[in-house]
């Protein structure tokens, strides 16, 4: 329920703060904030949840995931990446052939990303279309080299896909990867250094240098 001080602020009764709409949660008038605090307090979980997008770029896809293979024009759409994942949707006008790609990033495999140049096709037909009738000119001519990047990883089946992607801001997008990159890498080797002293200690009991007693006392110490 809903009440408007028209020419006058109203302040709300939770919260204090003045203002012109104001909504009944029981027997208070509060502002919109504190109504959605006290009644659907699941839309601010929701906002909160909402990934930090850190790129978005037009991009086509040139093939590489088993399945969503590609007509000769490769397939254009939009890309996304936010800090947990790359995210490749088509676009279409017919929604029945829209899909996504989903790159967790934490299962791409660094090591086999490739970043290459190879022909502009989308950009060679688009300008084949008329380039001879405008200019005279020979379409080759138009021919350019572009950037692609062909992002391994493993999706959650384990099937292990190469999707390659042209991207529109490639700047950027190099940038952010690497940056994302770098803070994954960085995670796992805290990771690792945090596990080793544990293998060390195991190993250790497993041989019989230490009593389990030893080992308990050790291994509570390390976890601290
Ligand atoms: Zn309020």
């Amino acid at each position: 329920m809903v009440s408007m001080g028209l020419f006058n602020k109203i302040a709300c009764q939770k919260c204090g703060k003045a203002v012109r709409m104001t909504f009944k949660v029981g027997k208070q008038l509060v502002c919109h904030d504190c109504y959605v605090m006290l009644e659907h307090p699941e839309r601010l979980k929701k906002k909160k949840e909402r990934p930090k997008i850190l790129l978005s770029t037009s991009a086509t896809y040139w093939g590489g995931h088993i399945k969503h293979p590609i007509g000769k024009n490769g397939e254009s759409g939009r890309l996304l990446v936010t800090e947990e994942k790359i995210t490749f949707n088509n676009i279409t006008f017919l929604s029945k052939n829209k899909w996504t790609i989903e790159i967790p990033l934490e299962k791409v495999l660094w090591d086999k990303i490739l970043i290459g140049t190879g022909k502009d096709i989308a950009y060679e037909q688009q300008m084949s279309g008329w380039a001879f009738f405008a200019t005279g000119l020979p379409v080759s001519t138009y021919s350019r080299q572009t950037t692609f990047f062909t992002i391994t990883f493993k999706d959650e089946n384990n099937v292990v896909h190469s999707p390659k992607f042209q991207v529109k801001n490639t700047k950027e997008f190099s940038e952010v990867l690497y940056n994302r990159i770098s803070k994954i890498k960085k995670r796992e080797l805290t990771k690792e250094d945090a596990e080793e002293p544990l293998k060390v200690l195991k190993m250790r009991y497993a041989k019989g240098e230490i009593s389990r007693k030893d080992f308990e006392q050790k291994k509570k110490d390390l976890e601290k």
